[in-house]
């Protein structure tokens, strides 16, 4: 008898969910889903491998995304800080080549996107759309010709700090060194006079601002002098996980009210404040051991990280705890309610995290948020949006910047140390 209430209950519940992940499978194969920062690149730079096979990088290959129905990844040609004044343009240039040489060897999958339109026709030809944002400003070494020129190989977002100060943009900061101290990576406060020339350049090509990882007063002066919309690829909510990498509700609201996008990122210390504590914890248990490494490899920062990585193994990991998928699923509500529902998108991250949260481990299952938003009520129109049309929108609005623009000569600054 008891059995049988159980199955009388349980019943409903499942066919439920069945029917949700099946409308969630459906939806997926008819949306566009763009995710706005995959680290692929580099991966690929250190151990090459065709991404036809699966297991091509950690989280990415062409069989996992297209059972995630993913549409377009931004590739991200992630230039490292030890690169900064050390061949920064050189190394974004040869991701960029590697890019290029992704695409050309799967011309059936792949296919290099430019606009909102491109992704739009890739969909329509049932290929992956493949577009590029250089992630750190240093890439383009103080010069306004380096930054057209990346326009001209394919890059449409440029991230204008990664984890260091440049010479123009102030960064959060390397938050997860255990001697971070926010006020050393506040050199200019915020944006310098080239810096703005920097945004208002990008804004002139086309090619989106993008304010994830750099510090508050950079966000503020970006805010002020950008001429379109700017968008954060791979930042989540400070009210949801209080940590320098993510937003303010203020910050959300302003980014939404000048047209930008918010791009959810999935590292689980963004995600989840029990997880960033932990993990902070664990920083403050390895910093006389971090200083004394540090003093023993000032010269080699490669040295310096793998030593690094060995000490957080030893303990457990750099945290060791994930958050549960279901948070990716808080923060985009946090967004919607914050800065309204067209403010907010996917910005994963894969690739370039080592903790995505559990049941979202790679791009194959991007199909679970859908699911979840759909649980919550969420209308499919609504899931539509979160999954690529809100990010579409924007970058249509960039480009319409773009050609407003168009009778504008382009910036000649020269970098002067200012
Ligand atoms: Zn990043």
């Amino acid at each position: 008898m008891r059995h049988l209430l159980l199955v009388i209950l349980l019943v409903p519940v499942l066919a439920r969910a069945d029917d949700l992940a099946a409308r969630a499978k459906k939806l997926h194969a008819e949306a566009i889903v763009v995710d706005t920062h995959l680290d692929a690149p580099d991966q690929l730079a250190g151990k090459w491998a065709d991404v036809s096979t699966r297991g091509a990088t950690d989280h990415f290959d062409i069989p996992r995304a297209r059972e995630g129905g993913l549409t377009a990844p931004f590739f991200s040609i992630y230039v490292a800080a030890s690169y900064a004044d050390h061949g920064a343009a050189r190394r974004a240039l040869e991701l960029i080549d590697l890019t290029h040489r992704v695409v050309d060897g799967h011309p059936k999958d792949l296919v290099l996107a430019g606009s909102h339109a491109d992704i739009r026709a890739a969909k329509r030809a049932g290929k992956l759309a493949i577009l590029m944002g250089i992630e750190g400003g240093h890439a383009i070494e103080d010069s306004l010709g380096v930054l057209r020129e990346m326009y001209r190989a394919g890059v449409r977002y440029m991230t204008l700090t990664h984890t260091n100060t440049n010479h123009w943009a102030d960064s959060s900061g390397p938050f997860y060194e255990p001697d971070f101290d926010p006020k050393k990576s506040a050199v200019h406060d915020g944006l310098t006079a080239f810096g703005k020339d920097v945004v208002k350049e990008m804004n002139r090509l086309g090619m989106i601002v993008d304010i994830s990882h750099v510090s508050d007063a950079t966000i503020r002066d970006v805010l002020a002098v950008s001429r379109a919309p700017v968008m954060a690829s791979h930042s989540s909510c400070r009210a949801i996980s209080n940590m320098p990498r993510n937003l303010t509700d203020d910050q959300l609201k302003q980014i939404a009210g000048k047209g930008g996008v918010v791009m959810i990122n999935f590292g689980s210390g963004f995600l989840d404040q029990k997880v960033y504590d932990q993990f902070v914890a664990t920083l403050a248990k390895v910093k006389p051991e971090y200083l004394r490494l540090k003093a023993t490899y000032a010269k080699d920062p490669a040295r310096l990280r793998t030593e690094m990585l060995g000490l957080y193994k030893k303990l457990g990991g750099a945290g060791g705890a994930r958050a549960a998928w279901t948070k990716v699923v808080d923060h985009i509500e946090h967004v919607i309610a914050v800065a309204g529902e067209d403010a907010v998108g996917i910005g994963a991250d894969f690739d370039g995290i080592e903790d995505p949260p559990t049941g979202l481990d790679d791009v194959s299952f991007l199909p679970r948020i859908s699911e979840e938003l759909l649980r919550r009520g969420h209308s499919e129109a609504q899931v539509k949006k979160v999954l690529g049309e809100n990010f579409l929108a924007f970058f249509a609005r960039v480009e319409t910047a773009r050609d407003r623009l168009a009778s504008e000569p382009p910036f000649t600054t020269e970098y002067t140390g200012k």
